[in-house]
């Protein structure tokens, strides 16, 4: 059993868990501690019985509630030093156990493969979870697409992946023009299109099982997010037979996931 669930995604927020027969464990917790336990509560999760929270970047979208439930409930913290040098939350040394971006390390009986993202953090990481020969890929928070996180989004059998804004709801916005600059620029955030391509590409060899994820809440909605990235696929006359993509919910745990 390898199962994957949403809690909350976006912008406002960022957590996700992911679970096998004896591990579980958080992929940042960028909510309050009172809406995580919530979350899990509807999956009949006890927070207790967490093995571990692995953290993408300091950003507070994902690391929220972190000190939080830490303190409640001393859960282990798993992050990179540079990560942990630059998080604004306190978090007891004891519970701290440091990973080193793109080498493995395991919680569990999860391998986690934690790779290098370009994105405005200290050391931002996506994750490869692997189980029994599964893998889930969590990748957002991602400025632009290179080979080398191609290659590590590839032969996913779950990928999360981050389609945070439409570039032109963007530009009309009211944000501030150096925070444009930001999200538009090579460390910023993925744009409908960019996923869109992505996922093209990673169809073609023969990804089937897509979460879209962290869209922005004033330059996206979560329908043109899914239309623009089908609309990729099928332009590039790509069989989408058994293809699932979906949208990751902002307020609420998505359905589980679970790969057989
Ligand atoms: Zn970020
Ligand atoms: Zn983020």
């Amino acid at each position: 059993m390898f199962k994957f669930c949403n809690l909350y995604s976006g912008s406002s927020g960022n957590c996700s868990f992911v679970e096998t027969d004896n591990t579980k464990i958080l992929i940042d917790c960028g909510v309050s501690s009172k809406k995580i336990e919530e979350a899990l509560n509807s999956l009949n999760i006890d927070i207790k019985n967490l093995n571990g929270i692995i953290i993408t970047h300091e950003h507070s979208d994902h690391v929220k509630g972190l000190a939080t439930i830490c303190k409640k409930y001393s859960i282990p913290v798993y992050a990179n030093n540079s990560t942990f040098t630059n998080l604004k939350q306190n978090i007891a040394d004891n519970n701290k156990i440091k990973f080193k971006s793109n080498e493995n390390f395991e919680i569990g009986d999860i391998k986690i493969f934690p790779f290098s993202i370009p994105h405005d953090a200290a050391d931002p990481c996506g994750f490869n979870l692997f189980h029994n020969d599964r893998k889930i890929t969590i990748a957002t928070d991602i400025g632009h697409i290179n080979n080398k996180i191609l290659h590590n989004l590839d032969e996913s059998d779950f990928l999360l992946l981050e389609s945070n804004y439409e570039p032109d709801m963007l530009r009309c916005s009211n944000y501030p023009y150096l925070l444009k600059r930001r999200i538009l620029g090579p460390n910023g955030h993925l744009s409908n299109e960019d996923a869109g391509l992505t996922v093209t590409q990673l169809v073609k060899c023969g990804l089937k099982n897509i979460m879209l994820g962290h869209l922005s809440e004033q330059n996206n909605f979560p329908e043109l997010a899914y239309q623009t990235v089908m609309s990729n696929i099928i332009s590039n006359n790509v069989d989408t037979d058994k293809l699932r993509i979906q949208v990751a919910d902002r307020y609420k745990p998505n359905d589980l996931i679970e790969l057989q």
